[in-house]
């Protein structure tokens, strides 16, 4: 038989997009490569939906009309190169389910920060009574919520690869955080291909739509000089500048929009730290665009939980607070976590290394931190680097080691941050399961 729409990959997107599809009637097959998860699996009998595993039916594929693929498979893959060749469209997750809902669009994009703001503002828009749904990156598939779920609005967090199959959907509110490079691997190396897909944040914008962005990135900056996008647009800085929609002063955060002022003391929100600010402000522009109230926004910048694995508090144990930010992958987010301690640090670090460079945090390691310790299974870059540096350097190889040698060598007052620079992989499933080991360890301390 032939089918109208073909999904690749049986991941939570595209079985989301499945189940969408099948609600609204379509004729919708998916293949996967790999082997389906049994929940996954299991989602797609219960529902009826025609589905291969383990391999490819080229000829099915390619009779297609329209294809969905996973965010996880790159262009260059060669089937991906046939389904091009032969014409045939090739939509995002993002793009399907955005033709079945007229839900309001909040979506959030940019190299680091999206999960922290996306969750973040869903808070405040949960908090403040809006029927609200979050999706994109996070948990439940936007498609499947689509399908089941009837939101006014929803939070999208959204990476690069699912802009890419963006045609239609518009972001009424599209949130831009940043633009650092990363996953430069699937963009030929090119700088700006990375842009591109991320400036699709404000396609199809129009005056009334609008677009918050970071007024000191200097790439985001640019690309709208270029662009002359025609939303309303809204900017964010942590520096005292009253030409920005949000900024601060007097350790105050302000946002001015629509002729009113709200304005916040920095202790008080939730989330601390300079990249952490940009969220909340960020947060606070879609929050006020919104109508939310001052007091509801308020009161949600304070309450709100965190998300796990980000600088999240785990514990104090004899006076010295136990941090875990274990998806700190780079260096730029080990810098953002060290910049933000108020106390000395007993550092974490190692991994699997990307390529990394560690001068960016040299100063701050040289002002704040009392002692380093390297858990990975192959520390000499590190060595190389910090010797000399630190007095008290000490390896490991298992997260147990690392937090009982953290434990003895802190004293009271201390922070025991977690925040590796690197990926997990040498010794541990993922970030999460890193993350979790270390919360584990230290509520057994
Ligand atoms: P993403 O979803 O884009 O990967 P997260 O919210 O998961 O971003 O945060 C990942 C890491 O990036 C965190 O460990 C944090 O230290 C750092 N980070 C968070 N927000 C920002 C920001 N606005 N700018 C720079 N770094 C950030």
């Amino acid at each position: 038989m032939n089918y109208e729409l073909i999904i690749l990959g049986g991941g939570e997107s595209g079985v989301g997009s499945a189940i969408l599809a099948k609600a609204k009637g379509v004729e919708v097959f998916l293949s996967d490569s790999g082997t389906l998860k049994d929940e996954h699996r299991q989602t797609l009998i219960n529902y009826g939906i025609d589905f291969e595993e383990d391999g490819h039916s080229e000829e099915r594929i390619l009779s297609a009309s329209e294809v969905i693929k996973s965010p996880g498979i790159p262009d260059s893959a060669p089937l991906m190169q046939k389904i091009i060749t032969k014409g045939i469209r090739v939509i995002s997750e993002i793009e399907f389910a955005g033709r079945y809902t007229n839900a309001r669009m909040i979506c959030i994009t940019g190299s680091n920060g999206k999960t922290t703001t996306a969750s973040l503002i869903y808070h405040i828009l949960k908090s403040a009574g809006l029927n609200v749904g979050l999706g994109g990156n996070i948990g439940k598939s936007f498609a499947r919520q689509v399908a089941e779920e009837s939101f006014d609005y929803f939070v999208l967090e959204l990476s690069s690869f699912q802009l890419e199959g963006v045609y239609d959907f518009k972001a009424d509110i599209a949130v831009l955080m940043n633009i650092t490079p990363d996953h430069l691997d699937r963009y030929d190396h090119d700088m700006q291909k990375y842009v591109d897909a991320k400036m699709r944040i404000i396609r199809n914008h129009k005056m009334g739509d609008s677009f918050i962005y970071w007024m000191d990135d200097p790439v985001v900056t640019k690309e709208i000089e270029k662009l002359k996008p025609a939303s309303d647009l809204y900017s964010f800085t942590e520096k005292n500048n009253h030409r920005a929609t949000a900024y601060s002063e007097d350790n105050k955060m302000y946002i001015q929009t629509k002729g009113s002022v709200f304005d916040m003391e920095l202790e008080l929100l939730a989330l601390q730290g300079m990249h952490n600010l940009y969220n909340s402000m960020a947060s606070g522009i879609v929050a006020k665009l919104l109508d939310i109230s001052d007091d509801n926004l308020r009161l949600a910048l304070s309450d709100f939980k965190g998300v796990p694995h980000r600088l999240e508090k785990v514990a104090s144990v004899r006076g010295v607070q136990y941090i875990n930010d274990s998806k700190a992958t780079n260096v730029n987010s080990c810098w953002y976590a060290l910049q933000s301690m108020r106390t000395k640090v007993v550092l974490i670090l190692g991994g699997t290394d990307k390529g990394n460079d560690y001068t960016e945090i040299e100063s701050l390691v040289r002002q704040k931190v009392r002692a380093l310790i390297f858990l990975g299974k192959d520390n000499s870059k590190l060595h190389k680097f910090f010797d000399g540096m630190v007095p008290d350097i000490e390896d490991v190889n298992s997260m147990r080691d690392a937090v009982d040698t953290a434990y003895r060598m802190a004293e009271k007052g201390d922070t025991v941050l977690l925040s590796p620079c690197c990926a997990s992989f040498d010794l541990f499933q993922n970030y999460e399961d890193r993350g979790d080991q270390f919360k584990d360890c230290v509520r057994r301390l």
